[in-house]
């Protein structure tokens, strides 16, 4: 169609050149359309074909007489060129240029490139291309950034990757992960409960915030054995207060979506509350609205069950993704935790405030319990007290702490 060299052939071009010119800076460069398979369907295989007739043409322009271009499958193509060749301008012109190619598009054509300037031409030519390929991915959606480059911050990523991979049984078993207990404070000042929030105490990196370890062993699915231990120190601590003036408090756990396909998450949270003899309204459960919407009917059911059961459910970050509005018809949420960034934005101050209020009638009607988090100053507070907000959790009350100064900032010691 396009008469390019396909992938193979690209492959054996670039290995070639690369061979009879190894001192020359090269670059690889991956393109790709945006929801090109939209094109098809909206305008016909016809229009399709041009697209990607076009788009060749132009590649092939960008390469000159020296540089090598490929379509490797459908809407996707790369290109080898001399880096004192490549420009971003030259990009951005056949971005431009292709943007019009469909006129009777309400959205304009979009390509995004990735580019690799090759460091190490040892590395075979398909290596190259998925590094080109990798960065590309990094914009996909952005509604700013066509083009992305390939740095050793992605090898750098990827160690560290497997460092806390290979690390991670150890430090379950050296009870590193420790749990940081965050206030819940009401209108009147008076702490209710607290948010959970795991930390890695590292033997020799100290205090590792959950923001450098969770996506990594979410992505693994170690997630969930480490929910599984932060939430028995959670029961644990619960069983401790009983008795004690902490009684009255209750602890929010977080659960990642990943827990509802590594765990039984009912039978382990219902087992957890039994074995540590704790009520189920003393262990929140803080779900994100993206877990409840990426298998709706399984973990609904499941949590549905658990606030059957007693146990209180919370929306956590509500608002922040895809807002889920019908979810709210379908399970018994028993709380709703927004959070105050979602109100930081100060060029639509006013409009937020509208939502806020909005969302804080709304779940009063019905029957759902609200908190704010990442309360930061007093205007704050008093902005949302005056809209009705009645629970807060954020620096201005406190930051998250270990649960030894929780128990001595707000209990009187030995009580
Ligand atoms: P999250 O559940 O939304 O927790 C709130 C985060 O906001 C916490 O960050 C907290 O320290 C921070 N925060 C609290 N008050 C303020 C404030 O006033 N201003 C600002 N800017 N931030 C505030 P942290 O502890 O770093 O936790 C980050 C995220 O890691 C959590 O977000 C949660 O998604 C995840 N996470 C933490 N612990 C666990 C855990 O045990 N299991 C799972 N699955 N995820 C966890
Ligand atoms: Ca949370
Ligand atoms: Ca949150």
């Amino acid at each position: 169609l396009t008469g390019l060299y396909n992938k193979e052939a690209f492959y054996h071009k670039v290995r070639q050149q690369l061979h009879t010119e190894p001192e020359k800076a090269q670059s690889i460069i991956y393109a790709n359309i945006d929801d090109f398979k939209l094109v098809n369907d909206l305008f016909g295989r016809k229009t399709g074909d041009t697209v990607l007739i076009k788009t060749a043409e132009y590649l092939t322009d960008l390469c000159g007489t020296e540089g090598i271009c490929a379509r490797i499958n459908a809407d996707k193509f790369a290109v080898c060129l001399a880096k004192q060749h490549f420009s971003e301008d030259s990009l951005n012109s056949i971005a431009e240029k292709l943007s019009t190619v469909i006129q009777k598009s309400a959205k304009p054509l979009c390509i995004r490139f990735g580019v690799y300037h090759i460091e190490d031409p040892q590395v075979t030519v398909s290596v190259m291309a998925g590094y080109a390929k990798r960065a590309l991915k990094t914009i996909k959606g952005d509604t700013v950034k066509r083009i992305a480059y390939y740095d050793n911050t992605f090898l750098v990523q990827k160690q560290r990757e497997q460092r806390i991979m290979a690390t991670f049984d150890g430090a379950l078993n050296d009870r590193q992960f420790k749990i940081f207990l965050q206030p819940q404070i009401s209108a009147n000042g008076e702490v209710q409960g607290a948010e959970v929030l795991v930390r890695w105490i590292h033997p020799e990196q100290g205090l590792i915030p959950p923001g450098e370890f969770i996506d990594t062993l979410e992505k693994t699915g170690l997630i969930s054995r480490l929910d599984k231990n932060v939430w028995e120190q959670a029961a644990e601590l619960l069983r401790q207060w009983q008795g004690t003036e902490k009684d009255g408090l209750y602890l929010s756990i977080n659960l990642s979506a990943k827990d509802f396909y590594y765990l039984d998450v009912y039978e382990t949270i219902t087992q957890l509350a039994e074995r540590y003899g704790i009520a189920p309204q003393k262990l929140r459960l803080e779900i994100t609205e993206s877990v409840l919407m990426s298998d709706v009917e399984k973990l609904m059911d499941i949590t549905q069950r658990l606030h059957e059961r007693g146990f209180y459910i919370e929306i956590d970050d509500f608002g922040k993704g895809y807002s889920s509005l019908s979810m709210l018809k379908d399970i018994d949420v028993d709380v709703l935790k927004i959070d105050m960034e979602f109100l930081n934005e100060t060029e639509h101050e006013e409009k937020s405030r509208i939502i806020l209020e909005s969302i804080i009638e709304m779940s009063k009607r019905l029957g759902m319990a609200v908190i704010t988090e990442g309360v930061e100053t007093q205007a704050q507070t008093e902005l949302l007290q005056n809209i009705g907000c009645t629970m807060f959790q954020g620096y201005y009350f406190a930051k998250p702490m270990p649960v030894q100064e929780f128990e001595r900032k707000y209990f009187v010691q030995g009580a």
